[in-house]
């Protein structure tokens, strides 16, 4: 199941972004830019991560998915158009098949809203 699979590449992902910090960031929210193109559920994925994140230290993390629209761009006349699938994603003006895609293949972190846990205050010299 494709979208168990991007769980677990995105668990990865944070953990290898919590490496990153000293002390364990509180994740409150990801978010996830997913393309039209990489036939991801948005539903599925949430169902997906919610159950592989419990009991762990992302517990409670909420996943925001920011939909990407799929945009290719036509070799022939040079436009850029919202391909469809009911036309075998060709060009809408001139017929030429979809061969370069501009966006809607993403599948990525966005952004991670966390709190940084305080580091305790340093004591005042002048107190
Ligand atoms: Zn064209």
């Amino acid at each position: 199941m494709h979208e168990v699979d991007m769980t677990r590449y995105l668990l990865q992902t944070l953990e290898d972004w919590r490496e990153q910090h000293p002390v364990q960031p509180h994740v409150g929210t990801v978010h996830l830019l997913v393309g039209e193109f990489t036939c991801v559920e948005p539903s599925q994925l949430r169902l997906s991560f919610v159950a592989a994140v419990e009991d762990t230290w992302l517990a409670g993390t909420r996943l925001s998915i920011v939909p990407v629209p799929l945009v290719g761009e036509c070799l022939v006349c040079g436009s850029s158009y919202r391909p469809d699938p009911a036309c075998g994603y060709a060009s809408p003006c001139c017929g030429h098949p979809l061969e370069i895609i501009i966006s809607g293949r993403e599948l990525k972190i966005q952004r991670i809203d966390y709190i940084r846990p305080c580091s305790p205050v340093p004591s005042n010299p002048c107190s």
